[in-house]
């Protein structure tokens, strides 16, 4: 049985703020919570019967995971410019994914840390009309690939952002959020008991799962933050503005639609970061 982990870090328990996941200020602590609760999942894992796991890790410079410490032995791709970013190394030989320390879309009401993708560009996206996080965008890839995504893990936004894309998945709620600044986490010990579990049962009921089914063709409506960018975007084939700061992917592909959506966060990237 082949696991793919994709590991973000902002939905870690105890994780409230910017300096605990960007190398700065408490950043070392927040690795080591996120340490550990990838090594909870893995366990889990493992006690279910995996055989093989795969971990890419997906936050920032994605280089966060001490790759000594995986349990499990499992394998990383850790590093950044990977073509299929929080997706990369999936393929249609895995029996399923999970997405651990996730966190709820820039849309959310309230969702610590909330983003998608990239704060300092992407406003909103919808998927089908429906706002959407990265949970349900990286679900593309698995949608592709047939593979079905298992277990969700984060704060209580990111939980009820899965559900509608991925009916059945088990989630695991380390933390409540209070604000986008502000949480009510479950202490780490607890919090991995919990990932622990989850993924266990998650994997003990596989049969039950089908990969995410986004209906086809598929709708992607992406806000920017300003008009440049939306303009920008269009420069990536395939997508068509719809208002000043407004532009839409449609395909009937969902690998391509997540390819373009990356490729877009790339690309405004550079107008982001001139400010
Ligand atoms: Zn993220």
């Amino acid at each position: 049985m082949k696991v793919f982990l994709s590991t973000d870090i902002e939905g870690t328990a105890g994780i409230v703020d910017w300096g605990q996941v960007l190398g700065s200020g408490e950043y070392e602590m927040g690795r080591r919570l996120l340490q550990s609760e990838v090594n909870a999942a893995i366990d889990g894992a493992l006690e279910a019967g995996a055989t093989e796991l795969v971990v890419n890790d997906s936050h920032w410079t994605m280089q966060n995971l001490l790759p000594a410490e995986l349990h499990g032995r499992a394998s990383l791709i850790s590093g950044k410019h990977k073509p299929l970013y929080m997706m990369e190394g999936l393929d249609g030989s895995f029996d399923a994914v999970f997405m651990i320390a996730y966190h709820g879309a820039i849309s959310a009401e309230r969702a610590i840390l909330s983003h998608t993708y990239n704060p300092f560009a992407i406003y909103e996206a919808r998927l089908n009309g429906r706002a959407v996080g990265e949970s349900a965008l990286n679900a593309l890839v698995a949608q592709h690939h047939g593979v079905p995504v298992v277990l969700i893990t984060g704060d209580d936004a990111t939980r009820e952002e899965a559900e509608p894309f991925m009916p059945g998945i088990e989630g695991v709620v380390v933390k409540r959020s209070i604000t986008r600044f502000a949480a009510h986490s479950l202490h780490p010990e607890e919090a991995c008991d919990r990932i622990r579990d989850g993924a266990k049962a998650a994997l003990g009921r596989l049969g039950s799962f089908s990969p995410p089914a986004i209906d086809s063709p598929a709708t992607l409506d992406i806000t920017l933050l300003t008009s440049d960018m939306a303009e920008m975007a269009t420069w990536v084939d395939g997508v068509e503005r719809t208002d000043t700061r407004a532009v839409r992917v449609v395909s009937d592909e969902p690998l391509a639609l997540y390819r373009r959506f990356v490729t877009i966060v790339s690309l405004t990237r550079t107008i982001a970061e001139s400010g």
